[in-house]
């Protein structure tokens, strides 16, 4: 008797050596949606690229669009989220090491991301129009590719404008921010081949209200202020990335709340003085860890004005919440694409899911609106490339980017929901991706100013800077006569910003018409009729019910789909 047949229990008579199965054929499945080039391949967003000058990147963006769209990065993504990381606090002789080690394919995407130049690109190109764009471009791609490492890699980007703070810190560390490589050996910054960055601001007792912060810093010498040497002594409740090679984080001193920029660890080679707790088990971005951490005289230095902590580190919050608007924006065009994918391969009642007119019109009011994000996100990306020699692009970016990040994260659970829906069982189903995204959806939501917290972030903008309003209006109205819906609702907006009193309990009404006028009037600019027409005719005339798939009769739907549909390249 063969050892086989000594193992195995006797195979039923019913089954044959056929490949597959003896009881039924597997028909009808859509399979994956892989070997697609994420950027060439969406028609909308070569052309938004274009249309905001970055086509001068068209090659980095067609490398990286491929490499997103590849059965690799997929099957990385997949094996990064179901091999989690894990804190090791102690190595195997005793000695505390605060390690958090990953799966291989952690880092082997962390690699791709930091090779494309996601987290520098504008940086290391500033000065030239369109570098913000292909950044967030960039940004756009990989947050179709896996969520988990765009933390880091948008905090890196971000860190940049709060290092300004104080030119001899941006001088000594910009050079390890900006290279375009990821090293994943735990030591110290300068002796790496790039450098990852992390922030660490939430405390236990609150997070919105930075003010709350108890952790405290003490001069390490007799020198203060932005440049010298300080121990700080605390906690902080939520700290993602804990093994960032240099984080910026917040501490009391005598003169209030200041900004610190430390790493990870010492020139010596010996870890900061930080002892992780443990990871969070969270909901989704299972890839990324965050940690809850104590600091124990942890070494830092100053990072601007002592006691002005808020106003140096919200620098890095404006740029990481455009990225957090680009970031929901390209998941929710990776749910479309999955949506469009798998409503086009699978046929009931002998048409292809997407031709029958229910699901037509789900899908058509889907990717109208992931277009409407696409271009708003990439104006606004325009905006910060302008920020600096064009007052009213400085004003725009100023009020519309917080209105981007509040709507763009609004929108992306409902769209994820809906677009999982079009998959039926299989979108549920813990190996999809849609399963994934669905997990993801509320977390941009969440960090970066919660929804709330935004939107009294614009109210306190428009109040502060009245021309805030006047150049929203303006970019808005570069529109006008061309649509007289989008004309009217600009017109019952402008009313009411006009009269900001009584404003914050109906702030997050306003500011989604003031998403939605914006988006209107970009559509009506730069997309085709059929896009611009059902965006105008739902969204600003109020045709349209409460769920997705409720556009009135008479657009054209499959002009739509078909835009969206991924080409071939
Ligand atoms: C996965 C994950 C990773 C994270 N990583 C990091 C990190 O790396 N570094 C870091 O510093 N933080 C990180 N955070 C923390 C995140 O930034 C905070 O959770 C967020 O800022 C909200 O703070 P909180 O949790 O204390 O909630 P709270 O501030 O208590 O807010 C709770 C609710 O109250 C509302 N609220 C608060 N203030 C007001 C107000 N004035 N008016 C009306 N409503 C209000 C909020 O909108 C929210 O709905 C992470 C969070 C998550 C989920």
């Amino acid at each position: 008797m063969s050892t086989t047949a000594a193992s195995a229990p006797p195979a039923p008579d019913y089954v044959s050596n056929a490949p597959g199965y003896a009881t039924h054929e597997v028909l009808n499945q859509a399979g994956a949606l892989v070997g697609y080039n994420a950027f060439a391949g969406d028609i909308a967003f070569v052309e938004s690229a274009k249309v905001f000058g970055a086509d001068w990147a068209d090659g980095l963006l067609r490398r990286t669009g491929a490499a997103v769209g590849s059965e690799k990065v997929q099957y990385l993504a997949r094996q990064a989220n179901r091999h989690l990381p894990e804190l090791k606090t102690h190595d195997r002789f005793g000695n505390r090491v605060d390690l958090v080690e990953f799966h291989p394919a952690y880092h082997e995407l962390m690699g791709l991301v930091f090779a494309s130049e996601a987290h520098c690109f504008a940086w290391t190109h500033q000065g030239r129009p369109g570098a913000h764009v292909a950044r967030a471009a960039l940004s756009y791609l990989w947050n179709q590719g896996e969520n988990g490492v765009c933390c880091p890699m948008g905090m890196t980007f971000a860190s940049i404008p709060a290092l300004r703070h104080d030119p001899a810190l941006l001088d000594e560390w910009s050079p390890h921010i900006l290279k375009a490589a990821y090293d994943d050996r735990p030591i110290y910054a300068k002796e790496k081949r790039g450098a990852t960055v992390g922030m660490a601001m939430t405390e236990k007792q609150g997070g919105s209200d930075l003010r709350a912060t108890t952790t405290t810093a003490r001069p390490a010498t007799t020198r203060r202020g932005s440049g010298a040497h300080y121990l700080l002594t605390g906690h902080k409740w939520f700290f993602s990335v804990p093994m960032s090679d240099i984080f910026l984080t917040l501490a009391q001193t005598d003169k209030g709340l200041s900004c610190f920029v430390a790493t990870g660890w010492l020139p010596d080679g010996s870890r900061n003085r930080l002892k992780i707790q443990r990871l969070k088990d969270k909901c989704g971005n299972k890839s990324n860890a965050s940690s809850e951490v104590e600091f124990h005289d942890l070494y830092a230095t100053m990072l601007g004005e002592e006691g002005r902590g808020i106003r140096t580190i919200i620098e890095m919050a404006h740029v990481t919440r455009l990225d957090f608007a680009v970031g929901s924006s390209g998941l929710m065009r990776q749910a479309l694409s999955q949506a469009i994918h798998h409503t086009s391969n699978r046929r009931a009642f002998q048409r292809s899911l997407v031709d029958l007119p229910i699901m037509r019109n789900v899908v058509a009011d889907l990717a109208v609106e992931s277009e409407a994000f696409l271009w708003l996100s990439m104006r606004l990306a325009a905006a910060l490339d302008h920020e600096h020699t064009d007052r009213a692009e400085g004003l725009l970016s100023r009020i519309c980017t917080p209105v981007a990040k509040y709507w763009a994260c609004k929108r992306a659970p409902q769209f994820v929901v809906e677009a999982l829906e079009c998959h039926g069982g299989n979108g549920f189903i813990a190996d999809h991706l849609m399963e994934r995204l669905y997990r993801e959806a509320p977390l941009n939501g969440i960090w970066e100013g919660t929804g709330n917290v935004i939107c009294l972030d614009v109210l306190r903008s428009m109040q502060r800077e009245p021309e805030t309003v006047d150049a929203f209006l303006t970019e808005v109205r570069l529109a006008r006569g061309a649509d007289a819906r989008l004309d009217a609702f600009t017109d019952n907006l402008e009313r009411r910003l006009r009269n900001l009193n009584e404003f914050e309990p109906v702030a997050r009404r306003v500011i989604e018409m003031m998403a939605f006028a914006l988006q209107g009037s970009l559509l009506v600019r730069y997309s085709v009729p059929a896009m611009a027409d059902a965006f105008c005719a739902t969204r600003l005339d109020g045709d349209w019910g409460r769920a997705f798939g409720t556009l009135p009769n008479g657009l054209d739907t499959q002009a739509i789909v078909d835009r969206a549909r991924i080409r071939p390249v």
